[in-house]
């Protein structure tokens, strides 16, 4: 009889108390930065002293961990995933996963500084979408958002990505007073490059040098607008987060809306987020999680750490309580988009 040693069990897969499954896993593999956008982080941040990172085998591990036990998805994420030193070693490592047909999916969100050097690499380790954070089209709005000069470089970073053949998802912030403006522009930039758009509502999360309410700009005003010379169509289409896609008849391309302040979406819910310190965060609007660094550590087998992450499993939460809280000024979360990324 085989009996598997404790690094090859296989699970039937991640089932929260509420009967979802977990198929998707976030990781953010940096908390650092090469931009400070206004809506995510302070101009001066304090980021973790490196040794206080998971290394890139650790990270390696846990995936691993995870897409044994059932995660089909996994996306890289940050602060910017690109500019974490040798990145594409744990691209590269984690693409054996595609090659046997547990993984569905490796995917990034990243601000694009650094896909002309990788977007070819990325596509030859089997990544097939990235999605991109680009809020205008205007250079003077990007630096303004972005507080870094970067606005041509991220274009050429659009063409190298789909010059390797990367499918392209854009993100973008809606902000009062800031981009809404350029929404419809957007829509139809990206739809014309054969490119989906996600619009983002601002989340309270983490302490900005601003007041994140000036900018906040609710979706659903958004959305009523562009009704009024375009036919948004409703789509099936579900990721499991907290998107509503639609398709723009005129344009026939895909358009997206994050809703969290708006709109509960968490009964789909099919994902949970490690930090790049091995934190996993059950829900991205609550503070539950649960430490997987210590049992990680704790054995260079993965025993501890399959039970703690079952464990984390067992304690996911229903649903997040966002609200940006304009009396107390406080963000609903204390962390930063940048810890948990999104
Ligand atoms: N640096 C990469 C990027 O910008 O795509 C990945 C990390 S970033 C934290 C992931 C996404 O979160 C980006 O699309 C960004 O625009 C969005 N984001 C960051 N802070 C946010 C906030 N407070 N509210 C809404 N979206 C936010
Ligand atoms: Fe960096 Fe992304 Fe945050 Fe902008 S949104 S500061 S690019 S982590």
């Amino acid at each position: 009889m085989n009996i598997p040693l404790p690094n090859q069990q296989t699970d039937s897969g991640l089932i929260d108390p509420f009967g979802r499954a977990v198929t998707y896993l976030r990781v953010s593999v940096t908390d650092r930065c090469d931009f400070r956008c206004t809506y995510c982080m302070a101009e001066n941040m304090t980021f973790l002293p490196r040794k206080e990172l998971l290394s890139l085998e650790e990270l390696d591990r846990i995936c691993s961990c995870f897409v044994g036990k059932g995660v089909r998805r996994l996306r890289l994420t940050g602060g910017e995933p690109l500019v974490r030193r040798n990145i594409m070693w744990l691209i590269k490592r984690l693409s054996r996963h595609l090659d046997s047909g547990k993984l569905e999916e490796l995917t990034l969100t990243s601000n694009g500084s650094q896909l002309e050097k990788y977007a070819k690499e990325l596509f030859s380790c089997g990544v097939r979408r990235v999605n991109i954070s680009l809020d205008t089209l205007d250079p003077a709005i990007f630096k303004d958002i972005t507080r870094r000069d970067h606005f041509g470089k991220i274009m050429r970073g659009i063409d190298a990505a789909q010059e390797a053949g990367l499918l392209i998802k854009i993100n973008m912030v809606a902000l009062k007073n800031l981009n809404e403006h350029e929404i419809a522009t957007m829509v139809r930039w990206c739809h014309e490059r054969g490119m989906d758009l996600t619009l983002i509502e601002t989340m309270p999360m983490g302490q900005v040098d601003g007041d994140r309410y000036d900018n906040y700009l609710p979706l659903s005003t958004v959305k009523e607008q562009l009704r009024e010379n375009w036919t948004l169509t409703p789509l099936d289409y579900r990721t499991g987060g907290p998107s509503r896609y639609y398709e723009v008849e005129q344009t026939g391309g895909k358009l997206g809306f994050i809703t969290p302040l708006s709109h509960k979406f968490c009964e789909s819910c099919n994902r949970v987020r490690l930090t790049c310190t091995g934190i996993l965060y059950m829900c991205l609007g609550q503070d539950d999680a649960k430490d997987l660094l210590t049992p990680l550590r704790s054995s260079g087998h993965d025993l501890a750490l399959r039970a703690a992450i079952d464990e984390a499993i067992s304690l996911k939460p229903e649903g997040h309580d966002f609200h940006i809280d304009r009396r107390n000024q406080k963000p609903a979360m204390t962390r930063h988009m940048s810890v948990t990324g999104g």
